[in-house]
Parts: C-alpha cells; structure tokens; sequence
C-alpha cells in the first residue's frame, strides 16, 4: 500500500510509531498529484514548497512531543475558503488573482492542530452548481470513470481525495455540494448542523444555508476532521455555543435501539432503479445491525427545489454585490465612468451561471415579488423544517438516496440549468432544515460508477449520523476512493 492511500486515522498511527515522517507522506501525495493531476484536474492551486515546510514542521513537533491532532496529514481545500497568502478563486475569474489576508477559521484550526495544507481545489463557481463545470479554471473529472463528472460544487474535495492525491478535503455544502460529490465519487462527506462549524472566512453563497464539512475516505476520518473544525467562533455570530463530542466515540458496531426512517417521498419517481436497489440493500444492512426501521413522511419534499432555487439566489444576489470591482478582485480598467465601471468588472468577472443566479434573485427580491416569491418561499421552508422535526420524533435518522442518479457524462446538461437544480431534489432540505447529513458509499453501479447513501439527523446529532455510517462501511467493505485511474 502506498502512503497516500492511507487513511488519516492509519498514518496517524504510523507516524506516532515512528515508521513514516509528515515529509514522506506529503510527497507521496505532491508525487501523485503529478503523476495524475493533468487527467483529474481536481488542483487549482498547488502549495508544493509550503507543504514540505509545514510537512517538516509537524515532523519535529511531533519529535519534540507536541502533535496536533491532524499532525503531519496533507489536507486539501475547497478554493472559497480563505488561506492567508494562498491564492482564493471561488472558481471565478473575478476572484482569479485574489490572495487573503487572513486565514478562514477552519483552516486556522487545522493548521493549529499542524495539518498539512497542500492546496486548494476546483468547484463550481462560487459554489453554484452540481458538475463543478462551472468552474474557470478546469472541471474535474470523475476518479471512477472516465469523461463523467465528479459531481459538485465541491468536485475538486471529492476527486482529490477519492483520486488519493491528499487524505482529505474541506468542503462546503449549500444545497448538496458535500454529499453529492462525495456520492459520485464514492467517499464520505459530511455536512454538519447549520451553526455546528464557524463560517468566517468561507465565502459567502447563501448566509443562511452555507456550512464547511469534511470529505474522507472513511467514517472514521470524517469524525477526527469534525473533532478540529467544530465548535464556537466569536467571529461568526451564526456558530452555536454548544458543546462538542468526541466524535471519534461515535463509530461503534451495532444499531440495537436505533430507529432509521425511510422517507416515502424520497423513492419516488425519477429514482434510478439501481440508485434504489442500492439504498434499499443499506436499509436491510442497518437492520442486521440491530435498527429498528420505520417508514416516514417529509410531506413538503416536492417544493423544497423551487424554495431553494429562490431562497438561495436571492442571499447570493446580495452576497455577491460585494464584487463590484473597487475593494478586491477583477476591475474593467478602460470603462470612463463608475457604473460603466461596475458593470463592465461584474460582466466580465463572473461567468453564466452566477449570473443567472444574481438575476434570480434580484427578481425575487424586488418590491411587488418579495411577497410572491421571498416570503413565500421563507414560509413554506418553515414547513420543510416541521416535517423534519416530525419526522425525527418517531425516528433517530433517515435513510434515503443522495441524488437520484449516478454521475452522468460531462457536458451533458450543461444548457438545462432545470434538469440540473431537479438533481439536488434530494440534499436541499437538509440545508433548508439545518440539520446534519451525510453521504457515505453504499454500492457500485453495472457501468462502474459509485452510489452513495444519505443520512440525516435532528439538530446537532452528527454522532448517530456518524455511527450508522460506520455500521453501513464495516458491512459493505467497499474500496473508498479510487486509486487506478480509468
Ligand atoms: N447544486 C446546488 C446549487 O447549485 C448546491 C450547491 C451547493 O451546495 N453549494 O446551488
């Protein structure tokens, strides 16, 4: 086994036994990045000598007795989280030459506990999409298959890590840019609790939905990443003062007490069968676990794409006004006067889709439509989030798919922005909701391509997500991650 195919719980080990250095494990993951990179496209920007730097730094730390708790492990990062000195695009050319001045506190976090920064990674723009083609500064291909997309918009954290050029990624999750590519590349992504990780120095898309989580190749993982990253942040008024578990006690064998809902509305028409046939086979797995399954309804489901497609264009629309080409970022510098100025940097920085997106919800923000589509939209989300909290009263977490398809081959709908949004049917309501989700890989589909399953919980209930996880990998033993390169 190489050592970039280790897990991060596997090369801590190793490290602490003294049998592998942070230096040789951060250039197994910088030599594979060369070896593959130009056919997964999943790096926008590479930190080659910084990373052997901090790789050095977390070996003598560890020497003198002093490891973080990540120490030594090579990390990417979604490009729209900031890093102090490290070019920040969001996927735009209106961001292309932006370099932060500061440090997003997850990143300060792991750093802090002397993780291994190795680079940033490609995604939609500003995080609007489901492909990561979007993005302008090269999509990402999909580890498993040739020509198929990784999914997004974290679909550089999916492919880096499913393509095994780092341990494990950073991404954020909107309305499904966490899970969904982690399903399409068959590892695990976690989006936690609205509130639960602090969101200084992510970028914002919409205020209210937008949360950072990992992406890994095990469940394990998943809980050493949130053990770092969680928790109060004095500089996001949104993170909650709460508590935070050891969630590496989480992944433990067994289900006995635990009740898993099966949501109706998520199985109906539209649903691949083999998607189905996979998800239904990890319902009968966590039942041999002990669980107790029941069948449940989140009766809203069928609006949550229109509430979504209104609530978070209209917070991006106001979010991104800020790139008007004065404080940072891409400026026309040959417009003669200030609103030719504007329009002409904004025209110019931003690509289709973002857009489309701003006029949205410029739209729906406008006086004479705020009441007809904002507030409307702001109300019904109140009844996506009462069928959540029914819905947990009879059951600990919900089983479902992650998106009602596997990958599909690039380019292929990329003019019907509709068809598209309709794929997130499936992840949007936990961001609506608030609550925790996650995906973790449950099958391979005939044509070789990965399918993974979704969890949800209450508030604040990662752990259950994360031991019926464990319980799901231990069962199905899949290969996580992708190390021969169709
Ligand atoms: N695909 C969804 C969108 O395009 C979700 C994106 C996200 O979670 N950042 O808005």
């Amino acid at each position: 086994m190489k050592y970039y195919e280790k897990t991060i719980a596997q090369a801590l080990a190793m490290m602490d036994r003294g049998e592998l250095s942070a230096v040789e494990l951060t250039r197994s993951c910088l030599d594979r990045i060369d070896e593959i990179d130009q056919d997964i496209r999943a790096f926008i920007t590479v930190d080659r000598d910084g990373a052997l730097c901090q790789a050095e730094v977390a070996d003598s730390k560890r020497k003198a007795g002093k490891a973080g708790k990540l120490c030594g492990i090579p990390l990417s990062i979604k490009d729209l989280l900031s890093t102090k000195g490290m070019r920040t695009t969001c996927g735009s050319k209106i961001l292309a030459d932006y370099i932060p001045p500061y440090d997003a506190t997850v990143v300060s976090r792991l750093k802090m506990e002397d993780a291994v920064i190795i680079g940033k990674v490609s995604m939609d723009e500003f995080a609007m999409g489901s492909t990561s083609e979007t993005c302008a500064f090269g999509v990402p291909r999909n580890p498993w298959k040739k020509g198929y997309v990784a999914g997004g918009s974290s679909g550089g954290s999916a492919a880096s890590v499913a393509a095994y050029e780092c341990l494990a990624s950073l991404g954020s999750d909107t309305g499904g840019s966490i899970r969904q590519p982690a399903s399409l590349c068959g590892v695990v992504g976690l989006k936690p609790t609205y509130g639960r990780v602090s969101r200084f120095g992510l970028t914002a898309f919409a205020s209210s939905l937008d949360q950072v989580g990992p992406i890994c190749r095990t469940v394990e993982d998943c809980a050493l990443m949130m053990n770092v990253i969680s928790g109060y942040d004095r500089l996001d008024s949104t993170s909650v003062r709460q508590e935070v578990p050891d969630y590496t006690a989480s992944p433990t064998p067994g289900l006995k007490g635990v009740r898993v809902g099966v949501p109706r509305e998520y199985f109906s028409a539209g649903l691949d069968s083999e998607v189905e046939a996979i998800v239904r086979n990890s319902v009968e797995v966590l039942k041999g676990k002990g669980a107790e399954i029941v069948d449940v309804s989140l009766p809203h489901t069928e609006y949550c794409v229109a509430v979504y497609y209104l609530i978070a264009p209209s917070e991006a629309s106001s979010n991104l006004a800020r790139y008007d080409g004065v404080h940072y970022g891409y400026r026309n510098l040959e417009a003669d006067s200030l609103l030719e100025m504007y329009k002409r940097s904004r025209s110019e920085g931003f690509g289709a889709e973002v857009k489309r997106r701003i006029l949205i919800g410029t739209y729906a923000l406008s006086s004479g439509y705020y009441d007809a589509y904002y507030r409307k939209a702001s109300q019904v989300r109140t009844l996506i989030l009462n069928d959540f909290k029914k819905a947990f009263e009879s059951c600990d977490l919900l089983i479902s798919p992650v998106t009602p398809t596997a990958a599909w081959r690039m380019g292929e709908n990329t003019d019907d922005p509709l068809a598209v949004y309709m794929s997130d049917i499936l992840t949007i309501s936990a961001n609506l909701a608030g609550v925790p989700g996650m995906s973790v890989p449950g099958g391979v589909t005939a044509a070789g391509l990965p399918v993974g399953v979704q969890l949800q919980g209450a508030h604040f209930r990662e752990e259950i997500l994360l031991r019926a996880g464990f319980n799901l990998e231990q069962e199905l033993r899949l290969t996580c991650g992708k190390a021969d390169i169709d």
